[in-house]
């Protein structure tokens, strides 16, 4: 655990770290539960941290308050799976009620969609990102140890009835398990109007990664090609965002490809991550991360817990270095995280 030296840093009101990165973008892990088991992300036999640990909405919100005034404008909620936390739209309230913030999303792998959607979107939620990586109910089985793929689907039209657009698809590439699923997963978002995004398969979940499994963007961008024709960069790309959007030149909408591996984007990362248990990340790969709960449940020293965050931004590493031999896998795995 890093501990915090007395040398206090400059107050401004943005959070940069050593490489000039700007830091607005806040990742709140709400629990560590989930209703599936995907391969990829966690083990199967898994202990749940007690209720008691994780942060309450109150101290979840409490954290927002500090960190917003230094330049946090952008929340994702997420998990473990988010959904599972009880009275998810009440937390959504209080954070959109929280001056400085502009945008809240949620990334959910939809199986309790269909019930929630509504109720989210009316507390002010309106961007949403729903994993799914096959439609094919066997290959759900496979990789999630658990059966739904239908509740997912059934979610994302909910979600859409709901209002929520656009809804965006976030598909792990994983070669010889993923690899006949990119297109047709690509014709039923072509067809129904979800954004899908392909996200190449990272070294952080409970399996054993190898470089040989990761389905590379530029496979999947010929395959998508083959299927429904030439694909052009996006003109209104944003280089902050870690997806590469293309479009589908006959009009089929857009598609993104997350490549983590094979074209990192570090250099450009705005991310902080919070866990479910009050732990500050400043990278998803990070070694090691700040306990601010004391802060939180305690202490109540906010001036103290503004500069541990600056503090934690202001250390980070320049990048993850899963393609040096310098890389280590951090001990926790994906779900104790936050996607
Ligand atoms: N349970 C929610 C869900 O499934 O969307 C939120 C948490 S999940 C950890 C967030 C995202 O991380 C999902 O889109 C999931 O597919 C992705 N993910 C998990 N393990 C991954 C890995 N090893 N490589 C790439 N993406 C991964």
């Amino acid at each position: 655990m890093r501990t915090l030296s007395n040398q206090s840093l400059p107050t401004i009101n943005t959070l940069q770290d050593g490489f000039g990165r700007i830091h607005n973008n806040l990742r709140i892990s709400v629990t560590d539960r989930c209703n599936l088991r995907c391969t990829y992300c966690m083990p199967e036999d898994v202990v749940f941290r007690d209720r008691s640990e994780l942060l309450s909405f109150e101290e979840i919100t409490h954290f927002v308050r500090v960190a917003a005034p230094l330049g946090i404008d952008k929340i994702r909620l997420t998990g473990g799976e988010p959904l599972m936390r009880r009275d998810l739209p009440t937390l959504v309230r209080m954070i959109v009620d929280i001056p400085g913030i502009r945008d809240i999303g949620l990334t959910t792998n939809g199986i309790l969609l269909a019930d929630q959607a509504q109720a989210l979107y009316d507390a002010g939620l309106r961007r949403l990102n729903v994993s799914l990586d096959t439609l094919d109910p066997g290959r759900f089985r496979e990789l999630t140890r658990r059966d739904g793929v239908e509740k997912v689907i059934a979610g994302m039209f909910a979600a859409k009835k709901a209002g929520f657009d656009p809804i965006k698809v976030n598909a792990v590439s994983i070669r010889g398990i993923t690899d006949n699923d990119a297109v047709p997963l690509a014709q039923f978002c072509r067809e129904n109007g979800f954004e899908l995004r392909f996200i190449e398969y990272m070294p952080i979940g409970a399996d054993s990664w190898e470089r040989e499994k990761v389905f590379f963007a530029h496979e999947i961008l010929d395959q998508l090609e083959s299927a429904f024709g030439p694909i052009a960069p996006s003109p209104n790309y944003n280089p902050r965002s870690p997806a590469m959007d293309f479009d589908y030149s006959d009009g089929g909408g857009r598609v993104g490809i997350i490549a983590s591996i094979s074209r990192p984007f570090c250099r450009s990362c705005n991310r902080v991550r919070l866990t479910a248990e009050g732990k500050l990340r400043n990278c998803l790969f990070a070694l090691d991360e700040v306990d601010v709960k004391p802060f939180l449940r305690e202490q109540h020293d906010d001036e103290a817990l503004a500069q541990t965050i600056r503090r934690n931004v202001a250390e980070k590493w320049e990048g993850h270095e899963i393609n040096t031999a310098k890389f280590v896998k951090p001990e926790r795995t994906m779900h104790t995280i936050g996607g």
